[in-house]
């Protein structure tokens, strides 16, 4: 009898151990941590057998962090400043979020294109939205603009508008003079303004003198159904200063590429690369029209409408379909990756999603307690109340001891499997 009350009350000293973390949260996260051994600008080769693979199970808040090859948990308020947070896990009620680390841009947080699956496990792609970031290895791309089929344009100027400054007034009435036609006058329409960092009479030069500069200087390709501008040596000629994109004035923002934009949905890409020959910066902005037969590719090869020469790139690396009224980026199982920033808060869900953050890659799914109950009707009506939950176990010895067991069997087959 005594042994019989002993068992009890050990089997219920075991139900109070494992019951706190179901009431407190009824979903758990599941993350895989892989890192690449070799560190290489930041790349990971999706590719390589040198890796270090790790899986951790997530209950609650915590931070992610790398040393070495290894990657640790750091949960609630211990803060190890020699451990740099890769990421952060943010848990809200039952659900997680994926919160980017924001402090250092050799952090930052990449979505894994290809990591975005639908049900059959085929690749869905990423819908793009004005604003995103893609990288495809190293290569950045920014999406500046989108017109969506009901002929809306959405741009994010701001964020890549150097604001010229417009000339001030010279002193000792010395008349200012614009220094690619060596005239004096200016209108309203083609003001004088000072886009880099030249002085005294060197300083001026008319808005749509730039503009034509800069036309001669750049070339346009089209190939389908995407139109190319490239801008080589961007510099002014005299101070190396960067130039502007476009000149805000009296209110208005005036570009001083010229972009012929078609009457239908299309999106613009921009990228700004250091050339490694000659340490120059190139600009250039592709448009894509959006037409549902054709997709864009991206890549190092010649076949590509977008060509990207680094050799980081895939020569095949990327596509862009437009998909019911959306552009959207699919990955051709490329060597680095096509990746896109992630800079708000992502939530984890039951379907497996990726980010990468330099040489690792961390993939979370979502999963709940109660599936790891055989009985998984009960152990949901459990979870919904916590209390009522605590009631089942407490009045009944029967119930609590299937309980407990059909746990610690289901925790077992889940260790077995995170060891795989
Ligand atoms: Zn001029
Ligand atoms: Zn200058």
């Amino acid at each position: 009898m005594n042994n019989y009350i002993y068992q009890i009350k050990k089997q219920k000293e075991q139900m109070t151990t494992t019951l706190p973390f179901i009431s407190k949260n009824k979903n758990y996260v599941e993350m895989k941590a892989v890192t690449w051994q070799k560190d290489s600008h930041g790349l990971f080769d999706y590719e390589t057998k040198s890796l270090s693979v790790k899986k951790h199970r997530v209950e609650g808040s915590c931070k992610v962090c790398r040393e070495d090859n290894e990657i640790v948990i750091q949960e609630g308020k211990n803060k190890d400043e020699a451990h740099m947070a890769l990421t952060s896990i943010q848990a809200q009620g039952d659900q997680y979020f994926i919160q980017p680390n924001q402090s250092s841009t050799e952090n930052d947080n990449y979505l894994i294109v290809r990591s975005l699956k639908n049900a059959d496990g085929v690749q869905k792609g990423y819908t793009l939205q004005e604003g995103d970031l893609l990288k495809l290895g190293r290569v950045e791309y920014h999406v500046i603009e989108i017109r969506d089929a009901k002929g809306q344009i959405r741009s994010v100027k701001d964020v890549f508008q150097s604001e010229a400054k417009l000339a001030p007034p010279l002193e000792g009435g010395v008349a200012k003079q614009c220094k690619i036609c060596l005239l004096e006058e200016e209108t309203p329409e083609d003001p004088f303004i000072t886009p880099c960092k030249c002085n005294g009479s060197c300083a001026y030069v008319h808005f749509n003198c730039l503009k034509h500069w800069l036309d001669s200087r750049g070339y346009k390709k089209e190939s389908g159904n995407t139109i190319s501008y490239r801008w080589k040596k961007l510099e002014c000629e005299v101070c190396q200063e960067l130039l502007p994109q476009q000149i805000r004035f009296k209110g208005k923002v005036l570009d001083l590429a010229s972009l012929e934009r078609p009457n239908q949905p299309y999106i613009i890409l921009e990228n700004t690369q250091i050339s490694e020959k000659d340490k120059k910066a190139q600009r250039g902005i592709y448009l894509i029209k959006g037409t549902a037969e054709d997709q864009v590719k991206l890549g190092r090869g010649h076949q590509c409408e977008i060509r990207i020469s680094d050799i980081s790139v895939s020569r095949l690396h990327a596509f862009i379909k437009y998909e019911k009224g959306n552009f959207v980026i699919v990955d051709n199982n490329s060597k680095f990756g096509t990746l896109v920033r992630l800079s708000t808060p992502y939530l984890i869900c039951m379907d497996k999603i990726a980010i990468q953050v330099g040489r690792t890659v961390l993939t979370f799914v979502m999963k709940s307690f109660s599936s790891l109950n055989g009985n998984t009707h009960a152990g949901l009506a459990a979870l919904h109340n916590g209390e009522q939950g605590r009631i089942m176990f407490q009045t009944g010895f029967q119930a609590g001891s299937n309980k407990t067991s059909s746990i610690n069997n289901n925790q077992k087959k889940h260790d077995k499997h995170t060891g795989q």
